[in-house]
């Protein structure tokens, strides 16, 4: 402070003509000026001022603004009258500046020394914390300090000239805070950031401690949602407060829908006996607005002052426009969520359908068809690829050469759909790969939009390739199929033409027995090889219907092996191949079926003379592993086909014939073999490198735990060896029976043949049989029943029984072997084997006698 002190007795004036003059029309305060006891204050007795004082003073004290002076260096005050209503309740008067204002002192007493220091200052609406009513209210003011100078020139006072505008500040205060929450909760979504930005715009407009949005729900008021405080105190988000923290007063009026207002907790009847709540939250007055929703209290808006301060009913409106726009704008997000929960459910269902469809779909955007989205089906059709955001052209280039480009262009130019079946892809395999050959049943769906335009293409199909392939096999086969009913035909009619020949010449020349021995022999032959062919079609249809059951014995493969060397050696002599075999010396046990496995290398080996030109060679090899029991069958013949080679395991698959089909069958051989190898835990393999250039046949069957069995082949004269024995042969084909008594009757047997049950029954009565030979299908009484009835008479009890039958089916053997057969033959007998059969029961018998 540059200026002197104010010295009162040198600026008293000496002789004043009317010393309070300076008073008249001064009012209130000018009355109570002259009443004053200045004496007392450092000012002194009025006729002792400073004329600058009195001037100024009767210059303010009748001015309609309001006006406060303060003079000396105590700044003591002078207000005029309308400057009454700012002071309130307060004194001014008399008394210093720092006294009076002693709450805003922090904030003007700096302002008021610049002034004293001859600096004027200027404020608009600024904000101030006063207590003019013995409570804290903000108010605000646009005022100026001015410094007075006196008559020595030196600041002698300050005048302060100020208009309160606190109620148009809360007016524009309103206003702006409305906009502003307006503004701010049009474009906030959830319920959260609603209140989160409610708060704070209330809790700064109104300089408060903190504001929270509670909700009220069974018993509990719970701070759920974000709040806002000044920094100053603990946020209690989270938090559940029992809802009778609030006193059942307070409570009742929130109930009613009243706002209740505390200017100070610790005295208002309404919250004095519950303040451990609100110095939980740290506050001293509280504003708490009700939410009621149907006349239920659902929520509360709180604004909390850490101090006791008086709420203007501005600021109470401005709290309760805002829990008002919270309430609605906390509603309408919570409605908004529930739809977009909704929206996103069902959008994610109809998603995880698109995606786990069995039907391959994507969308195609654009004129390039660019791919907007796949589904997992489509993306296992085309393989790991980058699709989205691609064009079709690029992700699949191999679609374009196959037309699909071309079809979707005219299909997003015309807007119509596309229905394509059996569409061939040939898809290029990733590097190292080969290509995939697919086939598709698609449709090109064009999404239309309201004015004609096609903004994508709906792709949605379904990849018929193993149906497409199964319907090939199925005509592959039933080609083949109709090749070989052509084939069965021929086949069969082939031995009939030398048959009937054969059985015209007999009839011409019966006198001449050579001519009758050849005869006979062409007629043996060509029954032989039919019947092979018979065996062969029976054998297929009862592998095929799963009805072959196989004996399990453990045998040795080198005796296997010599059976059926033995049985192909005239074929192969015939065709003068050089047959070559090495086995090992060892035993090579297997377990198995000794016929069936001989059938398979007979197979084998009569494939191989007939499909190598005469003269070639064969080789026939056996070893073992440590599991395994291996047979080749090596030729230097025609080879396979490489195109036929996987197929020729297959039923009725054959490689192409010579016109004159001099090789003969049917295409029945392999797929014997192969089921035959199978059903005896093996596998075969055909080898051949292509065309003339020989091939290799592969058996590998399991080895056995312990070979069991000496498996000697019995040459057929073993069967020779037989004592004569009473047959009695009953068949009602005369010839078919007379046929077998002659055979047997050439062995030294002694036969009887009968046509009819009752006669042969009747025969049996007077005489004694040791074997019975009976056709199944007799008229009348069929053989089951015979032979029930000639094993009823003691004598034939023991007698050996032998069934006759067209058929060899799996039932048929069941039934016969229940009846009492001991054997089941299909005609036409094989004779070895009915031989074999009568020397077993010789031997039997003989252990009898
Ligand atoms: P089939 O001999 O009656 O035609 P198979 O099932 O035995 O029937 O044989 C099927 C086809 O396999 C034969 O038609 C022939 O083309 C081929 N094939 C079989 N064995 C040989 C072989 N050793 N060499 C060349 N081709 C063979």
């Amino acid at each position: 402070m540059t200026e002197k002190p104010f010295d009162s007795s040198t600026d008293r004036p000496a002789d004043p003509p009317s010393p309070l003059a300076f008073l008249e029309g001064g009012g209130v305060m000018a009355r109570r000026i002259a009443e004053h006891d200045w004496d007392r204050t450092p000012l002194g007795a009025i006729a002792g001022w400073p004329q600058s004082l009195k001037t100024t003073l009767s210059i303010i004290l009748g001015s309609p603004f309001a006006m406060y002076m303060l003079w000396g260096p105590r700044l003591i005050g002078f207000p005029n009258d309308a400057y009454l209503p700012v002071l309130g309740k307060k004194e001014a008067l008399g008394l210093p500046f720092q006294q009076t204002w002693a709450e805003i002192w922090p904030q003007v007493g700096p302002i008021a020394e610049r002034a004293m220091a001859g600096e004027s200052s200027f404020f608009e609406n600024l904000p101030i914390d006063m207590e003019r009513f013995g409570y804290r209210e903000r108010t605000y003011f646009t005022f100026s300090y001015s410094p007075i100078r006196d008559e020595s020139g030196a600041v002698g006072g300050m005048l302060v000239t100020c208009m309160e505008t606190t109620a148009d500040v809360a007016a524009d205060q309103r206003h702006q805070f409305q906009l502003k929450l307006s503004d701010g909760l049009r474009r906030l979504a959830t319920p959260a950031e609603i209140t989160a930005l409610t708060c704070k715009v209330l809790g700064e407009s109104l300089g408060a401690t903190r504001v929270g949005y509670a909700t009220v729900e069974s018993g509990w008021v719970h701070l759920a949602l974000p709040a806002w405080h000044d920094g100053s105190v603990d946020t209690r988000v989270g938090e559940k407060f029992p809802i009778d923290s609030f006193g059942d007063d307070l409570l009742a009026w929130l109930h009613e829908g009243r706002t209740v207002r505390l200017g100070d907790v610790s005295t208002d009847p309404l919250s004095a006996e519950h303040t451990s709540f609100y110095d939980y939250l740290a506050v001293k007055a509280m504003v708490i607005v009700p939410i009621i929703r149907d006349k239920e209290l659902i929520a509360v808006v709180a604004v909390g002052s850490a101090e006791p301060r008086r709420w203007s009913d501005h600021e109470v409106k401005l709290a309760e426009d805002a829990a008002e726009r919270t309430r609605s704008a906390v509603e309408r997000a919570i409605a908004e969520q529930a739809l977009k929960r909704q929206l996103e459910t069902e959008r994610d269902r109809l998603r995880l359908l698109f995606e786990e469809a069995p039907t391959f779909m994507a969308v195609l955007r654009g004129p390039e068809h660019v791919f907007e989205l796949v589904n997992a089906a489509y993306r296992r059709l085309v393989g790991a690829r980058d699709f989205i955001g691609r064009p079709v052209r690029e992700v699949v280039p191999e679609a374009v050469d196959q037309g699909f480009i071309t079809m979707l262009d005219q299909v997003y130019s015309s807007g119509t759909a596309q229905v394509v079946s059996g569409a061939s892809l040939l898809l290029k395999g990733p590097a190292g790969e080969a290509d995939v050959q697919l086939y598709l049943d698609f449709v090109y769906q064009p999404l239309v939009e309201a004015d004609g335009s096609v903004p994508a293409i709906f792709v949605v199909g379904s990849d018929v390739t193993q149906n497409k392939l199964a319907t090939e096999a199925l005509h592959e086969a039933n080609r083949r199929k109709d090749e070989f009913l052509a084939m069965l035909a021929h086949e069969l009619r082939n031995p009939l033409a030398p048959i009937s020949t054969a059985a015209h010449l007999l009839t011409l020349t019966a006198a001449d027995q050579p001519r009758v021995l050849q005869v006979g022999a062409i007629i043996t032959r060509q029954v032989a090889h039919m019947t092979s062919l018979v065996d062969d079609l029976l054998d297929v249809s009862r592998v095929t219907r799963g009805l072959v059951t196989l004996d399990q014995e453990v045998l040795d493969l080198k005796a296997v092996v010599a059976h059926a060397l033995e049985q192909a050696r005239p074929a192969v002599e015939a065709r003068r191949h050089l047959l070559t075999v090495r086995t090992t010396s060892a035993q090579v046990p297997v377990r198995g079926d000794r016929t069936r496995l001989v059938q398979v290398i007979v197979n084998l080996l009569n494939n191989a003379a007939k499909y190598t030109p005469e003269g070639g060679e064969i080789t026939l090899e056996t070893h073992t592993d440590q599991e395994r029991a291996i047979v080749t069958v090596t030729d230097t013949g025609n080879g396979i086909e490489p195109s036929l080679l996987p197929h020729v395991f297959e039923l009725f698959t054959q490689g192409k014939r010579t016109p004159d089909r001099s090789h003969g069958g049917l295409g029945l051989g392999l797929a014997l073999v192969k089921s035959m190898v199978e059903l005896h835990g093996g596998r075969a393999i055909a080898h051949s490198g292509g065309v003339d250039q020989g091939s290799t046949f592969t058996v590998i069957l399991p080895l056995a735990g312990q070979p069991t069995v000496q498996d000697v082949p019995r040459g057929p004269d073993a069967a020779e060896v037989v004592r004569p024995r009473r047959i009695m042969v009953v068949d009602d084909n005369l010839d078919a029976a007379e046929t077998i008594a002659a055979l047997l009757g050439a062995r030294g047997h002694d036969v009887t043949v009968q046509t009819d049950a009752g006669p042969a029954i009747e025969a049996a009565a007077l005489d004694r049989f040791d074997v019975f030979i009976l056709d199944i299908g007799l008229p009348g009484m069929d053989g089951y029943e015979l032979a029930g009835r000639l094993r009823a008479r003691p004598a034939h009890a023991d007698a050996l029984f032998i069934a006759l039958t067209g058929y060899g089916q799996a039932g048929d053997r069941a039934r016969s072997e229940t009846a009492g057969f001991a054997h089941h033959f299909v005609k036409p007998v094989d004779m070895q084997r009915l031989t074999e059969a009568l020397a077993a029961a010789h031997a039997i018998r003989q252990s009898d006698y």
